[in-house]
């Protein structure tokens, strides 16, 4: 490609709200066979709403919110969000915490009124040696309705079932459509459970799901994609997506994601829309002829 038609790409990206921070992404783009992509935030809205509490035995729903709501307002994860807004809108009054922790990819835990409160995924449990059997039926039928189970345990015990919903943004689906037209196989990687990522995967006809994966995991996936399906463009908006942008053949951050993100990105999706992808890859094969 010659300077010039870069130069003209990247004018063209710039009206279409691509932002091409390396000229050498509109020459790669072209040659993408898969792009990876970040679930929350990135094909969701981020913004996830609470939507079921399951409680055990024994359990009263303000005690469990009220608890778990005070130690998740400490928490700057999506989910956090989501439930502290559930207890204030049951005009719950958080109670005082302490000795606050987040254990990256797995939940939080803090002690509130003198009593350990333990908050997140189901591998969390595991982790504390809690049985969750007792939520079989119910996680997996939430899971299947593409909502994020969690489980809440107070004092050591496990105290209910929590679901999150996190809506699809409106553009995903037509872009993932675009993107196949494209020619380009689309796969989700998602610290998210396992049957949740696969259930929005189906909504939006994606190809493949990572899922479970831990922060570090997201770059290991990344490797093995690109060794297994070629070239690969990754899409994300997080914190912990700048190592996987770092380490794919394009990097693409959502514009509206956090600036770690888009400093680790070769591409900025100004609109944070999807669509910026196949967008900005149509781009690519347009003003980047047919040379390698
Ligand atoms: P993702 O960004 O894909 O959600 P994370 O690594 O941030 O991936 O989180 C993975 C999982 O860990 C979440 O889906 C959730 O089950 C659990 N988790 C993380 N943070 C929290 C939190 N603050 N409260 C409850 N669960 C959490
Ligand atoms: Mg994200």
């Amino acid at each position: 490609a010659t300077p010039t038609s870069i130069m003209v790409g990247t004018g063209r990206g710039a009206e279409l709200g691509v932002l091409f921070r390396k000229g050498e992404a509109l020459q790669l783009l072209k040659q993408a066979q898969v792009v990876a992509v970040d679930k929350t935030g990135t094909l969701t809205e981020g913004r996830p709403v609470l939507t079921d509490l399951q409680l055990a035995d024994g359990f009263d729903r303000a005690g469990v919110l009220a608890k778990v709501a005070a130690v998740e307002d400490r928490s700057e994860h999506p989910i956090a969000r989501a439930i502290v807004s559930a207890a204030r809108q049951d005009g719950l009054t958080l109670p005082a915490i302490s000795a606050f922790e987040s254990v990256t990819g797995f939940g939080v835990r803090a002690e509130v009124d003198g009593v350990r409160v333990e908050v997140g995924a189901d591998r969390f449990m595991h982790k504390l040696g809690l049985d969750v059997a007792l939520f079989a039926d119910a996680a997996r039928r939430l899971g299947e309705e593409g909502k994020t189970p969690l489980y809440a345990a107070i004092d050591g015990v496990l105290a209910a079932i929590i679901a999150v919903s996190d809506p699809i943004k409106h553009d995903t689906r037509p872009a993932i459509a675009a993107l196949h037209a494209l020619g380009l196989k689309v796969v989700m990687i998602t610290g998210d459970n396992r049957r949740t990522g696969e259930a929005i995967a189906r909504q939006l006809g994606i190809d493949e799901v990572v899922a479970e994966v831990l922060p570090e995991g997201k770059v290991e996936a990344v490797q093995r994609l690109k060794a297994t399906h070629g070239r690969l463009a990754y899409v994300g908006d997080g914190i912990n997506d700048a190592p996987a942008l770092a380490a794919a053949d394009v990097g693409m951050a959502i514009g509206t994601g956090t600036d770690v993100a888009i400093e680790a990105a070769d591409v900025v999706l100004m609109s944070g829309s999807l669509q910026g992808v196949p967008n900005a890859i149509a781009l690519s094969k347009a003003t980047m002829g047919n040379i390698g």
